[in-house]
């Protein structure tokens, strides 16, 4: 039975691996925004912001599988799956990000990312910001400061890493009005490095710390900062980019700001793996010119058409102007409950990536950290899928797939409702 093979899993799995709850549902499949117990129960999906184009659709299924079936091989062979791939990757860039490299997950994305910096610019200093994750691998690893989800099991950070003030307006070292200081701070701490760095590297909307806007501004400051000694500007695209934002389909443009390196992953396969990092002729070369790169999967037939059919689907279904149109309706909603509810310290966000941020009290802004586990937990009675987040897991992170129906996102606000009044 589900106990029997949850003991199973806990036994054979490293305890690292931990799962969501002390006793999570098992779950057997998923279509669109929902996900089906063993036992039958339907709930609703508010947290995998991987299967962005919704669990389990068809035309990505379709296309892997006759993919599969076709031809599966490595990028040194030429076959058009990567061409148009790349292609129509560059396309969703502005120029001069028009050079593809393709990998199979985030974590490999940052990582290769901060190796095309170093090639390029001779120089190893990476900047990163406080209250960030990008990744498992040593050098994502390395840049991921958060203290809820750094998984550096050493507990040591490589001197190349320099990090500056987490720009989090609601509860950083700068609150609200103050946060426009992060920018010229951090801008001055890189002017003021004793070697000049390889690069700068970031979200360009703090989606770990829960979806806390960058302070207006705050990317072209250290954008002009880091360029000025020679380095480049990295945006870690790997979570807010895609269209989930809404009104942005990356979100660099809601800083106006055009990155050096773009890294991709997570939906980008809706759950196949492939990720991928863009940049720009003259940084492909410098980065050509150390040899050359390879990875056996990253870029196969079969992760090229998971993507492209991905990036078709995104298009054809609009599903960037779902994510604006149900996000701003969720925002709303959930802003009507903090009038109502003083548990809710501040709803952040754009689109469909949001962030319910609990609080004991909204003078401190101490954080409701266990209070914020057991909504989870009453949600999940209710059939309702959602997770805390940020460094002090009080925040509710909001990111469904897009094809979250208006009616669903009603239900889940209904359901947050009854918790929050009916205790927890
Ligand atoms: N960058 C960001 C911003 C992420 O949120 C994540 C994953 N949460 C990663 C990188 C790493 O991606 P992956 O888990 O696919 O390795």
């Amino acid at each position: 039975d589900d106990a029997a093979l949850l003991r199973r899993r806990d036994a054979a799995l490293a305890d690292v691996q931990e799962h969501y709850w002390s006793a999570p549902p098992r779950i057997e499949r998923g279509w669109g925004v929902h996900l089906v117990e063993s036992r039958g129960r339907v709930l609703l999906d508010m947290v995998n912001n991987v299967t962005a184009i919704g669990h389990a659709h068809p035309a990505v299924t379709a296309a892997v599988a006759r993919q599969l079936g076709l031809l599966n091989t490595n990028s040194r062979f030429h076959y058009r799956a990567i061409t148009d791939l790349a292609t129509t990757l560059a396309g969703l860039l502005p120029d001069p990000l028009d050079r593809v490299l393709l990998v199979n997950s985030g974590s490999e994305a940052v990582d290769l990312a901060i190796r095309v910096a170093h090639a390029a610019t001779g120089r190893t200093g990476i900047v990163a910001v406080g209250e960030a994750y990008h990744g498992w691998t040593l050098a994502s690893d390395a840049v991921s400061t958060s203290i809820a989800d750094n998984p550096n099991a050493i507990g040591t950070r490589p001197d190349w890493v320099h990090v500056v003030d987490a720009p989090n307006a609601y509860r950083g070292r700068h609150r609200d009005a103050e946060a426009r200081r992060y920018g010229p701070e951090a801008a001055a701490a890189i002017r003021a490095l004793p070697s000049p760095p390889a690069a700068f590297l970031a979200e360009p909307f703090f989606g770990n710390a829960g979806g806390v806007p960058l302070p207006d501004g705050y990317l072209r400051e250290v954008y002009s900062a880091v360029r000025e000694r020679g380095g480049l500007a990295i945006a870690d695209e790997v979570q807010v980019g895609l269209g989930r934002l809404g009104r942005w389909f990356w979100g660099f443009e809601q800083q106006g700001v055009v990155p050096d390196v773009v890294t991709v992953a997570k939906s980008l396969g809706n759950g196949f793996p492939v990720g991928a990092v863009i940049t720009t002729a003259d940084v492909a070369r410098r980065f050509g010119s150390e040899g050359s790169f390879f990875s056996s999967t990253g870029g196969s037939p079969v992760s090229s058409v998971a993507a492209s059919t991905v990036l078709r689907v995104l298009r054809e279904e609009g599903l960037q102007e779902r994510a604006r149109v149900v996000g701003d309706r969720l925002r709303t909603a959930l802003e009507g409950l903090a009038a109502r509810h003083g548990i809710i310290g501040a709803v952040h966000g754009a689109g469909l990536y949001l962030g319910v941020e609990l609080v004991r009290d909204r003078a401190t802004r101490t954080p409701a950290t266990v209070e914020a586990a057991a909504i989870c937990d009453r949600l999940l009675t209710r059939g309702v899928v959602v997770q805390p987040t940020g460094d002090h897991k009080n925040v509710l992170k909001i990111k469904p797939p897009l094809v979250l129906p208006e009616d669903a996102a009603d239900f889940f606000v209904a359901q947050l409702d009854e918790v929050l009044a009916t205790g927890w």
